[in-house]
C-alpha cells in the first residue's frame, strides 16, 4: 500500500466533510487516515443471539429482538414528551421508547414491518421497554454482509449530537480497508512474528475492528498492544543506550574527605540498608564516565535528603559543585536549614535562591557561584534562571520531581559543558509498570525501607456529622501538647468556593478553639508569601497548636511535633495527594493519627480511595491502587498526562504484554543496537517515523 495513504487528512475519506473532519479531530483526535484505523472499539456486541420477547429477563445486557411496531404514541410527562411504541414478536409484547428526536422517528418508522431490534431492556410498569432501540429493517439486515460481533467506538456527547454514530465511524473505518486494499506494511520483523505466533499487521487490524470471532479478536488485540508497546520500549531503551554513549559525564571517581568525614563523623543516625544500597547505586553511576540519570523513589519520609547530600558530598569530594532545586519555597528553606544544620562542621559553603531573595543577595550568590566559592546551591525555580551559572556543575538533584515540567528539568542540563550528573527524587511512588513506561531511560533506585522506630499514623474515616467528637479529640492531643493540622481542598476550578469553604471551616474552628487558650495559624495559596512564611513559622515553632491550611503544606514540610492530621472533604483528594499530606505526620516520636472527613455522600470511587487510605500506608501499594483508579495520565500530573498517547494498550492491564514487549525489544538491541541488520530494515525505519513524528522522545529527558 502507498505508505502515504495513511497520512492523508481524513477530511478525504467517502462519507465525510470538512465539518465532520473538524469534529473528528476535535473530539477524538483523529486527523488522519491512520489516525483513525488507530481508533480502536473500546467493546464488541456479540449479535449472534437473538432473543423472543418470552425470553427476556430483568437487567439483561444488550439484546437483539426480531418483531414489528403495531402502535405508535405520545406520551405527556412532567418534562416534556415521550414517544412510545409498542413492539411485538409471536411471544409477547414491549415497548420502544424515545426522549429525543421523536419527530424524525415518528416520520421514519414503518409500523407493521420487521425489525431487528437491539439495546438494553429494562423493566417498567408490568413490560419490557427499551429505550433508544438501534433499528434496522429486517430486510435491510439480511442484505448486508456483517459479521458476528460488532465493534462499539468510545463516543462524546458531541459526536452523538452530530450524527457522527457508532455506525457511521464503522462504515468510515470499512471504508478505509476498502481504499488501502487492506494492506498494511508490517512494523514488526518477521522473525519476531514467528516467535510470538503473531497475526501479521493486516490482519490484526481487520480483526480489532472487525473480528471474526472471539479468538481471532483475541489474537488481533494481542499483536497490535504488543507492537504499540515494543515500539516504546524499543524508543526508551535506544534513548538510554544514546545516552550512555555518547553523553559523557563527569567522572567523580573519589570518594574524599568530605564524604567521608561526613560518614564518620556527622551522620546523625545509621543509615538504614535501603539508603545504604541506593547511595552504593548512586556511587557506581558518578563513578562510571557516563552522564547519571537516576530516579530515586522512596515514600514520605523515608529519607531521601541524607541520600540526596551524601551524593552532593561525593562531587564536591571530586571538585565540582552540586545544586538541589525544590518546587517550593517552603521545602527549598527546610532543606537549606537542614542541609545547613548537617554539613556545619565540614566547612562547605551552602545558599539559599530563591524568587524572593533580594537583588544584592543574588548577586553575591552568583558571583560566588561563577567563582566557585559556592560549592552547594539550594532553592526553587530560581535556580533555572539564565543568570544562574556555575563555575562547574556536576550534580544537579531535583526534589519532588512531580512538581516540575520536563522542559525545566532539561534546562538543567545546559548548567555545564557536558551535562551534570541528574538525580530526580519522587516521593509519589511510581508503580513499576508505569515507571517502566516513563521512566524506562532512567536508571531506578528505591528506598523500600522507613527508619526504624516510626508508628504507624492511626488513619480513620468520620462523617461530617461526628465533627463535634473530633473536635474534642483535637483538644485532648493539643492538651497533650501536641499540634495539629487542618487541610482543606483546593481545586482551581472553583478557587472562589474553595476559598470560603476554607474561610467558614477557620471560623468556626476559630470559634471552637478560643485564644488565648488556643492559637491558630492559616496558610492559603492567597496570600502574600511572606505572609506564609510567618504563619508558618509560628507553627514550626510552636506558637500556634493549629494549622489550618490548604494543600499547599502538601510537600515536604517537616514539623516533628504535629501529630494530629484532619483532612476535611476528603473524598475530593486524590489518593497520592492524601498520601502525601498523611506523610506531614508521623515524624516525630509520638502516636500519630489521621482523620479523613467527609459527608455522607460518597461515590465508589471515593469509598476506594478512602478505604485504601484507612487500610495501608504503603505507598506503592497506594499508588497501584491511584493508577488503577485514575489511570496513568493523571496520575502523573497534567503536565506529563498524555505522554504515552497509547492507541490500544492498557499500562495497568496489559502489565505482562509489557514485560514481554520490553524484553523482545531490549533482546533486538542487544544483536543489533544500531538496527543495522537487514532483518531489522522495517524496524530502523518504524523507529525513525517516531522519532520524526517527536512521538515521546522530547517528553522524556
Ligand atoms: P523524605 O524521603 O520524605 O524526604 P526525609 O529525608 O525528610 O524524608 O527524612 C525524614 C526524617 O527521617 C528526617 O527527620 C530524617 O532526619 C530522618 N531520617 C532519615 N534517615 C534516617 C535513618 N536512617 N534513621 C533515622 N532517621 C532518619
Ligand atoms: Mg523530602
Amino acid at each position: 500500500m502507498n505508505p502515504n495513504l495513511l497520512q492523508t487528512p481524513i477530511d478525504y475519506l467517502k462519507g465525510i466533510g470538512p465539518q465532520r473532519a473538524d469534529i473528528l479531530r476535535k473530539e477524538i483526535g483523529v486527523h488522519t487516515y491512520g489516525d483513525l484505523l488507530n481508533f480502536f472499539p473500546n467493546r464488541y456486541l456479540d449479535k449472534t443471539r437473538f432473543y423472543k420477547i418470552s425470553q427476556l429477563e430483568k437487567n439483561s445486557s444488550d439484546v437483539q429482538v426480531i418483531g414489528k411496531i403495531v402502535h405508535l404514541r405520545t406520551v405527556e410527562q412532567k418534562k416534556g414528551k415521550r414517544l412510545v411504541a409498542d413492539f411485538i414478536d409471536d411471544t409477547g409484547k414491549m415497548e420502544l421508547v424515545w426522549f429525543r428526536g421523536q419527530k424524525w422517528i415518528r416520520e421514519n418508522l414503518k409500523l407493521n414491518t420487521p425489525y431487528v431490534i437491539f439495546g438494553k431492556t429494562s423493566w417498567f410498569n408490568g413490560l419490557f421497554s427499551m429505550p433508544h432501540p438501534e433499528m434496522e429493517l429486517l430486510e435491510d439486515y439480511k442484505k448486508n454482509l456483517r459479521t458476528a460481533m460488532q465493534p462499539v467506538y468510545p463516543s462524546t456527547e458531541k459526536l452523538g449530537k452530530t450524527g457522527i454514530t457508532n455506525r457511521v465511524i464503522s462504515r468510515c473505518i470499512q471504508q478505509l480497508f476498502v481504499e488501502s486494499g487492506g494492506k498494511f506494511i508490517d512494523p514488526l520483523p518477521e522473525e519476531l512474528r514467528q516467535e510470538l505466533h503473531l497475526l501479521p499487521k493486516a490482519e490484526a487490524l481487520f480483526n480489532a475492528h472487525f473480528p471474526k470471532d472471539q479468538e481471532l479478536l483475541a489474537k488481533a488485540e494481542f499483536r497490535l498492544k504488543f507492537e504499540e508497546l515494543f515500539y516504546i520500549q524499543l524508543q526508551l531503551l535506544m534513548k538510554n543506550l544514546i545516552r550512555k554513549k555518547k553523553i559523557k559525564g563527569f567522572p567523580f571517581e573519589e570518594v574524599g574527605t568530605y564524604f567521608s568525614d561526613f560518614y564518620e563523623n556527622h551522620l546523625p543516625f545509621e543509615l538504614t540498608s535501603a539508603q545504604k544500597r541506593v547511595i552504593k547505586e548512586i556511587r557506581q553511576d558518578l563513578g562510571s564516565g557516563a552522564q547519571m540519570n537516576r530516579l530515586l523513589q522512596g515514600d514520605v519520609g523515608s529519607g531521601k535528603t541524607i541520600v540526596a547530600l551524601m551524593s552532593v558530598l561525593l562531587a564536591l569530594d571530586n571538585g565540582f559543585q552540586a545544586c538541589i532545586m525544590a518546587p517550593t519555597e517552603i521545602l527549598a528553606i527546610q532543606h537549606f536549614n537542614g542541609i545547613s544544620e548537617l554539613v556545619g562542621e565540614l566547612g562547605i559553603s551552602v545558599r539559599l535562591l530563591t524568587g524572593s531573595t533580594r537583588t544584592s543577595e543574588r548577586k553575591e550568590i552568583h558571583a560566588a557561584l561563577e567563582n566557585g566559592e559556592l560549592n552547594l546551591l539550594i532553592g526553587t525555580h530560581a535556580l533555572l534562571e539564565e543568570k544562574v551559572k556555575f563555575q562547574n556543575l556536576g550534580l544537579a538533584i531535583i526534589d519532588e520531581q512531580h512538581r516540575f515540567g520536563v522542559a525545566q528539568r532539561a534546562r538543567l542540563w545546559k548548567k555545564n559543558h557536558l551535562p551534570p550528573h541528574v538525580l530526580v527524587m519522587t516521593a509519589t511512588p511510581i508503580p513499576r509498570t508505569l515507571a517502566m513506561s516513563l521512566y524506562g531511560d532512567l536508571d531506578v533506585s528505591v528506598i523500600d525501607e522507613l527508619p526504624p522506630g516510626r508508628k504507624e499514623i492511626r488513619t480513620v474515616h468520620r462523617y461530617d456529622s461526628n465533627r463535634l467528637k473530633v473536635f474534642r479529640f483535637i483538644r485532648d492531643e493539643i492538651k497533650k501538647g501536641r499540634q495539629v493540622y487542618i487541610v482543606y481542598p483546593l481545586i482551581q476550578e472553583s478557587e472562589a468556593l474553595d476559598y470560603k469553604d476554607l474561610m467558614d471551616g477557620y471560623e468556626s474552628i476559630a470559634r471552637e478553639f478560643p485564644t488565648p487558650e488556643f492559637q491558630i495559624s492559616i496558610v492559603h495559596g492567597q496570600m502574600k508569601p511572606a505572609d506564609k512564611d510567618y504563619e508558618m513559622d509560628r507553627f514550626v515553632k510552636g506558637e500556634t497548636q493549629i494549622m489550618v491550611a490548604t494543600t499547599v503544606i502538601e510537600v515536604g514540610v517537616n514539623v516533628p511535633n504535629a501529630s494530629v492530621m484532619i483532612i476535611e472533604s476528603a473524598e475530593r483528594f486524590g489518593l497520592s495527594q492524601l498520601h502525601q499530606l498523611r506523610g506531614r505526620v508521623g515524624r516525630g516520636a509520638e502516636q500519630s493519627y489521621c482523620i479523613l472527613m467527609t459527608g455522607h455522600k460518597l461515590s465508589n470511587d471515593s469509598k476506594t480511595r478512602l478505604e485504601t487510605m484507612v487500610r495501608t500506608a504503603d505507598g506503592f501499594e497506594i499508588a497501584e491502587v491511584d493508577l488503577k483508579l485514575r489511570g496513568p495520565g493523571d496520575l502523573m500530573g497534567t503536565q506529563q498526562s498524555g505522554i504515552l498517547n497509547l492507541k490500544i494498550a492498557d499500562i495497568v492491564k496489559d502489565n505482562d504484554t509489557l514485560k514481554t514487549a520490553r524484553y523482545y525489544a531490549l533482546q533486538l538491541l542487544k544483536e543489533d543496537p544500531n538496527l543495522g541488520l537487514e532483518k531489522n530494515r522495517v524496524v530502523k525505519f518504524t523507529y525513525s517515523q517516531l522519532v520524526k513524528e517527536k512521538n515521546i522522545w522530547n517528553y522524556i529527558s
